[in-house]
């Protein structure tokens, strides 16, 4: 998928560019190299750089201009307020110099150069900028002692499943939208092999540096929580720093008592990665590879698949199912724990969708202009009944239902959560 900040499909387990789009130029192994991803991946990497002078405008200064045009006398009410504008000005500039070095190492280490960027002259969305700024309250979800109760619901649940498996270490697992990769290191520390899949920049870049950067425990604070100025009981909440990350990612996978492995991370959609090659593939923002090898080396391969805090993430949730369904061995499992917040409800986005024979390189059917991006938001009980009575093939084995959670420890962010284990039937 390109849409913007999205990336297309690089398989980075065999080092191989499995991007197929045609608008490849050149091809360095298995990096992405092609004008168009260049241009999303360095319009992210410019959000990330505009960072603190988007928070300067856009947060701080209109405080700073009211607190200004406040009379003497109400001025006088806050004696404490002035410097609280400028220390929250400094947590800006941390969080901007933060960023700033996951720049500079995804620049390295995608194997581009500053000067690229010069030639791009990318500039961000509010839209960028905005994921940007989210990407603090991932980092703190996922990487924090703060949020590790948070984590710890559904990992108990999601452990617990997967213990009656015996055979770990050839217990393949696939993480789809696996974000900035906790739950990838957790399993593999449990010694499972493990898979996991993205498709942003904002999070690839991010995990990129979280997992090759060689962090140590706590050596980064930052301040996950200016981004808001509503709910809190104390000012000093808003700017209390958070240190990432609570371990030392690398000692705890190349330790010898673990026997687990990332066997990759694999990036572009879900659906063109791991869809169905069966009769047609449908084609959008969506689905913009032609990804027929890529789905044939993919269908029938994984033991487990956990989807969490995903399966809401998509435009239509029968492609997530028919993927699920797809890449699991018969006997497999699909383990699922998180809400159903559609992403797209309240977007009155649209987008072209066309089927392909894949068969014949090209002969398209079924055209449809502006699809909407909303629609077909199905309740727990509707995909458990689709996934179990029909094509899905699937029997499910446990579920639990009203599991509430917060997602980064936002007190804005309250999630009514589902957990469920559902087995490919034989
Ligand atoms: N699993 C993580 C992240 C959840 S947020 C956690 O529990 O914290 C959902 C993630 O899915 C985001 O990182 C988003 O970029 C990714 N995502 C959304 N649609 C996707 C798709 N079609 N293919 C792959 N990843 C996708």
């Amino acid at each position: 998928m390109r849409k913007d900040s999205t990336a297309t499909a690089v398989n980075n387990k065999n080092n191989n560019n499995n991007n197929n789009n045609n608008n490849n130029n050149n091809n360095r192994d298995g990096l992405i190299t092609d004008v168009e991803e260049k241009k999303a991946f360095f319009k992210v990497i410019n959000s990330f750089r505009c960072y603190g002078e988007y928070m300067q405008q856009n947060y701080w200064k209109p405080r700073a201009i009211k607190w200004d045009t406040l009379p003497k006398e109400q001025q006088e009410c806050l004696p404490w307020y002035k410097s609280y504008l400028e220390e929250y000005r400094m947590c800006i500039l941390q969080n901007a110099k933060f960023l700033n070095d996951v720049a500079d190492h995804a620049i390295y280490s995608w194997g581009y150069h500053d000067e690229d960027n010069d030639d791009m002259e990318m500039q961000p969305s509010i839209s960028d900028m905005e994921k940007t700024l989210s990407l603090f309250t991932q980092i703190v979800r996922e990487w924090s002692e703060e949020c590790k109760e948070e984590r710890g619901i559904s990992r108990k649940l999601i452990l617990d499943a997967l213990n009656s498996y015996k055979d770990k270490e050839n217990t393949i697992i696939l993480v789809p939208g696996c974000g900035l990769g906790r739950l990838i290191v957790d399993l593999v520390c449990e010694g499972y092999q493990v898979e996991g899949n993205e498709f942003t920049y904002h999070m690839l870049i991010l995990l990129r540096y979280v997992l090759n950067s060689g962090l140590t425990i706590n050596s980064i604070k930052i301040f996950p929580h200016i981004h808001t100025f509503s709910h809190f009981k104390t000012h000093l909440e808003q700017l209390k720093p958070t240190s990432i990350p609570d371990i030392d990612i690398y000692k705890s996978i190349m330790s010898d008592e673990c026997k687990g492995a990332i066997n990759s991370i694999n990036t572009g959609s879900f659906i063109d990665l791991y869809g169905s090659n069966s009769n047609f593939i449908r084609y959008s923002d969506f689905y913009s590879i032609h990804p027929r090898i890529t789905r044939a080396e993919n269908t029938s391969s994984k033991n487990v698949i956990i989807t969490q805090f995903f399966i809401d993430t998509g435009e239509n949730i029968l492609e997530y199912l028919e993927s699920v369904s797809n890449c699991l061995v018969s006997g497999g499992y699909w383990i699922n724990f998180g809400p159903l917040k559609y992403h797209f409800e309240d977007s009155y986005g649209a987008m072209d969708i066309y089927q392909k024979d894949v068969y014949s390189n090209g002969q398209e059917y079924n055209r449809h202009q502006n699809v909407p991006l909303r629609g077909l938001e199905l309740s727990y009980d509707d995909i458990i009944n689709v996934s179990c009575n029909g094509r899905f093939n699937f029997k499910l084995i446990n579920s639990k239902f009203d599991i509430l959670s917060t997602y980064g420890k936002n007190r804005n962010n309250l999630f009514n959560c589902a957990f469920w284990v559902m087995q490919k039937k034989r």
